[in-house]
């Protein structure tokens, strides 16, 4: 018999899981009473420990699903707060003080929560129950507490003790019935005391014939009949600790002090017909509650029925029928990953890297020619001021004045000296680290933050510690070219046509940019004014007073700041189209000239560095890191997850989340319909059984 109070009480944490719906539930007894009407005592007597909060500042605000399961194998009685996930507890005063620190969770002006606690309660000493604790109705209000706290509490009562659900209500026997609020509220929702069963505490301040009474009270008379306990715990007294409190079981002091004051008046002996003593009520309530449950158990698996008919259909109209776990959907999504990865790997290559170390050179070869070698003449007052042409002025090489061998050369070892190992390792791995932030991007992984960062951090770390090593490789790889550096015929060949290309993509930079700062000026005309006031300042045809910082000849500061900008733009301008120019010239299309035309000799440096630096960053950092990154990434996303990492993971995409909670609600619903169904059959076999005999 009672193996199915057990398994519906299992039935009825499942359903818990599966979620709010109302009609998704198994009866459950609620406990109601006032605030000292002996509430807690009764319920401690029945779990046989004290656990529940005590203190006179309203301690239970929170309802208290009290799950009770018999463990008859067991010796160690322990506690659960499943949705706490703190293990087992043995110790009740621990759990006493979890349901405490959870019910003052509750601020004060909020009066009371109806999110239910959850406590769990192994022992072989207790029935298999279900049992709700509400807080205990208040007669007034306190001074610190809030007005309405006192409806709010009759509220929350009143949403529990609704139907199927059986009541039990507490009432004092030294307060008259009549004011009882429990038989009150009872009462109003059970008019015909079918599912209610009352509770008489405190028979013992009472005299013997009034608590009978009580207990055959019928102005309220109830099906379920009423019990009369003795529930307080004797204290312990004198030296000797009569009972041990705390931790230790309070049943067999309660039962004794209980059977001590039933058996001493005659009003209760065996012929009364009362219901006395917490042994009974333990009784009466495993019994109620097993044939209320299987009562119910026609209409709560037609409700389960309805909702799998409701979860199927949206399963197959909204996702096709299509399974998912977030297991399957992470394993998914990395696989999609990995192979968009492995699509990039085959186009980024040495050819890639090559064109990303070049690119960067060339940025360096440039600013190294502005540096020494197009710097405009009237940058240096020591000469002539130009006119009419500033770039016929510019200094011309000389090869009789060793001024411009000694440029050269420094031009080409600054090159060389500039840590070419480090510069072109970063430019790589910033590169890969970009391409891999946008494969993120365009991938599954781009609505989970989870994801993306753990993706970048495999992808930084690893070339973090690459790059440490390949760097100073790289640099000693150069090393040769520190000294001396040997141009061949086909290579000036090569770098005259490159740089020509790099100065023309320069040009049209600068070009764009000057535009651009003519348009921030306010157009052609504008421009042109401030360039020449600039001009003429430069030539020492105007004096400015001070610095112009307050602005001059009629123009802002912010306006000579944007001149000054737009005449060093037209400046290189020129300087890139002479030197095009100069680059194009029969002067230049041979090696022995080199001191003419630096830009080609510094390229075709440039390209002796770049295909040492492509060369080993292929070899080395690519694939290198072709080979760590996928691993990287089944450590971080998939072998190295927890279960509920690989969950939270999954749920972080809303479409996901709803696509997986329908999966889920099936499955649950599916099983707890399976595991009704084997019930109504005990529960029918059962039935065959008792009336046979
Ligand atoms: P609650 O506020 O309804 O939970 O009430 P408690 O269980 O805390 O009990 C209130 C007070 O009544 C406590 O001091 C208990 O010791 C006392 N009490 C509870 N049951 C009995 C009983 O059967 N007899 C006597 N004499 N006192 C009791």
């Amino acid at each position: 018999m009672m193996m199915l109070t057990k398994k519906m009480i299992e039935i009825r944490s499942l359903l818990q899981t599966v979620g709010q719906s109302e009609t998704l539930t198994l009866p459950s007894i609620v406990v109601i009473g006032s605030q000292s009407s002996g509430k807690s005592s009764v319920l401690e007597a029945i779990v046989g420990h004290e656990f529940l909060p005590k203190g006179s500042n309203m301690v239970t605000r929170r309802p208290i699903e009290l799950t009770l399961v018999n463990t008859p194998e067991a010796r160690a009685e322990y506690g659960e707060f499943p949705a706490l996930g703190l293990g087992k507890i043995t110790d009740f005063s621990q759990i006493q003080r979890t349901l405490t620190d959870l019910n003052l969770a509750v601020p004060v002006e909020a009066c009371v929560s109806d999110d239910p606690i959850q406590l769990r309660i192994y022992s072989p000493n207790v029935p298999d129950l279900s049992l709700i604790d509400l807080p205990g109705y208040i007669q007034v209000t306190g001074r610190d507490q809030p007005a309405e706290l006192k409806e709010k509490i009759r509220e929350l009562c009143e949403k529990y003790i609704r139907s199927p659900n059986i009541i039990l209500a507490i009432s004092a026997a030294d307060v008259d019935l009549a004011n009882s609020t429990a038989l009150r509220a009872s009462r109003k929702v059970d008019p015909r005391g079918e599912r209610t069963i009352g509770v008489i505490t405190k028979m013992d301040l009472v005299d013997a014939e009034r608590g009978a009474s009580l207990l055959n009270d019928q102005k309220y008379a109830l099906r379920l009949g009423y019990v009369g306990v003795v529930c307080r715990v004797p204290q312990a007294t004198g030296t000797g600790k009569l009972f041990n409190r705390g931790n230790g079981s309070i049943t067999s002091a309660i039962t004794k002090n209980e059977a001590a004051y039933f058996s001493s008046h005659a009003e209760f002996g065996s012929g009364s017909n009362l219901d006395v003593g917490t042994h009974n009520l333990r009784k009466k309530l495993m019994y109620v509650l097993e044939s209320t449950m299987a009562s119910s158990l026609k209409t709560t698996s037609e409700a389960i029925q309805r909702e799998l008919a409701e979860a199927t259909y949206e399963f197959k109209v909204q996702y096709n029928d299509r399974p998912l776990s977030a297991e399957s959907y992470l394993a998914e999504s990395l696989d999609a990953f990995k192979h968009s990865f492995k699509g990039f790997t085959e186009q980024f290559g040495r050819p890639e890297v090559r064109a990303i170390v070049k690119h960067e050179i060339d940025q360096q070869v440039l600013n190294l020619l502005a540096q020494r070698y197009w710097n405009r003449p009237f940058d240096d007052l020591s000469q002539p001021l130009p006119d009419p042409d500033p770039l016929s002025s510019l200094p011309k090489a000389d090869l009789d004045n060793p001024i411009w061998q000694i440029k050269l050369d420094s031009s080409s070892t600054s090159l060389t000296k500039l840590g070419i190992g480090r510069l072109a390792t970063s430019v790589v791995a910033n590169a890969l680290q970009t391409h891999i932030d946008q494969l993120t991007l365009s991938s599954r992984f781009a609505t989970h933050p989870f994801a993306r960062q753990a993706i970048t951090e495999a992808s930084t770390t690893i070339l973090r510690d690459l790059s440490y090593d390949i760097s100073d490789e790289l640099e000693i790889c150069i090393k040769p070219y520190k000294y001396r550096i040997e141009v061949e015929d086909h290579e000036w060949a090569k770098g005259r046509e490159n740089v020509t290309n790099t100065l023309k993509e320069e040009l049209k930079v600068c070009e764009s940019a000057a535009k651009n700062v003519e348009s921030q000026i306010g157009g052609r005309k504008k421009a042109k004014d401030v360039m020449a006031f600039i001009d003429r300042v430069r030539d020492g045809k105007v004096v400015l007073e001070g610095d112009g910082i307050g602005g001059a000849g009629g123009f802002s500061s912010a306006l000579l700041h944007k001149g000054r900008e737009a005449v060093f733009l037209r400046d290189r301008v020129d300087i890139l189209k002479m030197r095009i120019m100069a680059v194009k010239s029969k002067q230049c299309a041979n090696k022995t000239n080199k001191y003419y035309c630096p830009e080609v000799f510094l390229d075709a440096v440039a390209d002796k560095l770049t295909t040492t630096a492509d060369l080993f960053l292929d070899a080395e950092l690519l694939s290198k890191f072709y080979y760590l990154f996928p691993r990287e990434l089944d450590t971080r996303l998939g072998r190295g997850l927890s279960q509920t990492e690989i969950e939270r993971f999954a749920r972080e995409d809303p479409k996901i989340r709803r696509h997986l909670d329908v999966v889920r609600r099936k499955e649950l619903l599916e099983h707890v319909l399976k595991e009704m169904e084997a019930l109504r059959q005990l529960e029918a076999r059962e039935k065959r059984f008792s009336s046979r005999t």
